[in-house]
């Protein structure tokens, strides 16, 4: 395997000459609010078709200037990635399975007829920035740099096909705990009006921007009516529940197996696969197949359905306490947050800050 030494060293460093102030990063760092703060920099590597990727480089964060024709403000043709950096108590920093957003980038690229970028110049970009940025990793409890690498078609032309010259960077913004306060549940609105992606041959498994674009309409009229949240039903059907606009959803049963809707159309998300792992390790059965809603809304009345819970890498594993839809309303647990639910959850946060013992080798140091 290539030493990540080696990967970062291939990006050329450029400091900014006007860094943030200590004074003004450390209250930055203080209570960070999710993606409104940025680090000083921030890492990029160009694309055309006729060279392929080059000029890997670190530079000064800020604005990008776009032609008005360029292709991505009119066809959407973009992608991206989430994930976190950890401080552990030592100060070393890490990733959490970083190889897997590289394969699901390359997947959403190859959706998105975007050019591949390698699995190296995925994780070199990300330590490169890190290194540079590390005085941004805060240390506070449940606190960590979230990266935002993201690709688009930066070519200025209006006709319809893919374009030949591609921009790829990675941001970085400091978050704290995604609820302050503790662990509340969520409350969700299930849609049988709207979907997000479309059914298998959509783009719902695929990390692109467009289908974040068609979640907001949903999620600003369930938010209106007091949901924090929607779920998405299955886009062919709308019978078999999906996921929610950034996380995946898995159900507990009584008779101790985990459910979550199976692979297809909606995005494989790290904290899903990671969720199915320590399950598996602590004897549940997991399974993975299509879940109609009407057999959630029954199991919920019949008390078949003891937990259900989202999952992803801003909010890790977060408690479902209500689950309405057009002609339902359940409160699950009794509003509470599931016992699996919860342990689950600090099982895993333990191993991404360097709590527990990383026994599925899933940390990566930057
Ligand atoms: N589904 C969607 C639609 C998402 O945007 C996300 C966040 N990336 C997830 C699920 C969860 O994926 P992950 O666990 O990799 O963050």
């Amino acid at each position: 395997p290539t030493r990540l030494e080696d990967l970062v060293a291939l990006f050329d460093v450029r400091h900014t000459d006007t860094p943030t102030p200590d004074a003004e990063r450390a209250e930055a760092l203080r209570a960070p609010k999710f993606g409104t703060a940025f680090t000083d920099h921030m890492a990029r590597i160009s694309w055309t078709s006729t060279d392929g990727w080059k000029d890997r480089r670190i530079e000064k964060y800020g604005p990008l200037q776009l032609d008005p024709a360029t292709a991505v403000l009119h066809y959407a043709q973009e992608i991206f990635e989430g994930l976190k950096a950890y401080k552990h108590s030592d100060g070393s920093v890490w990733t959490f399975r970083p190889d897997r957003n590289a394969a699901r980038f390359a997947r959403s690229a190859h959706r998105l007829a975007l050019p591949a970028l390698s699995v190296d110049d995925f994780i070199g970009s990300l330590a490169a920035l890190v290194r540079t940025d590390i005085a941004w990793v805060p240390d506070g409890e449940d606190s960590s740099l979230y990266l935002r690498p993201f690709m688009y078609a930066s070519e200025a032309f209006l006709g319809v096909r893919p374009a030949l010259e591609v921009e790829y960077l990675v941001i970085a913004s400091p978050v704290g705990p995604y609820f302050s306060g503790g662990v509340r549940p969520v409350s969700i609105y299930v849609s049988e009006e709207y979907h997000r992606a479309g059914p298998p041959g959509g783009t719902g498994d695929a990390k692109f921007g467009g289908n974040y674009a068609a979640s907001l309409l949903p999620q600003r009229e369930a938010q209106e009516q007091g949901f924090d949240q929607v779920c998405f039903l299955d886009a062919a059907t709308s019978t078999y529940l999906e996921e929610l606009g950034g996380m995946n959803v898995f159900l507990v049963m009584d008779d101790g197996t985990l459910h979550t809707p199976e692979l297809g159309s909606i995005l494989e998300g790290i904290t899903r696969a990671s969720v199915l792992q320590l399950a598996a390790d602590r004897g549940y059965q997991v399974v993975e197949r299509r879940i109609p809603l009407a057999e959630v809304v029954s199991g919920l009345e019949s008390g078949t359905v003891k937990e259900f819970f989202a999952c992803g890498t801003a909010a890790v594993v977060t408690p479902v306490g209500r689950l309405a839809g057009a002609t339902f309303d359940h409160e699950i647990n009794g509003g509470e947050p599931g016992e699996l639910t919860m342990a689950i959850r600090q099982e895993l946060t333990d191993i991404q800050y360097g709590r527990a013992e990383d026994r599925h080798s899933w940390m990566r140091r930057l």
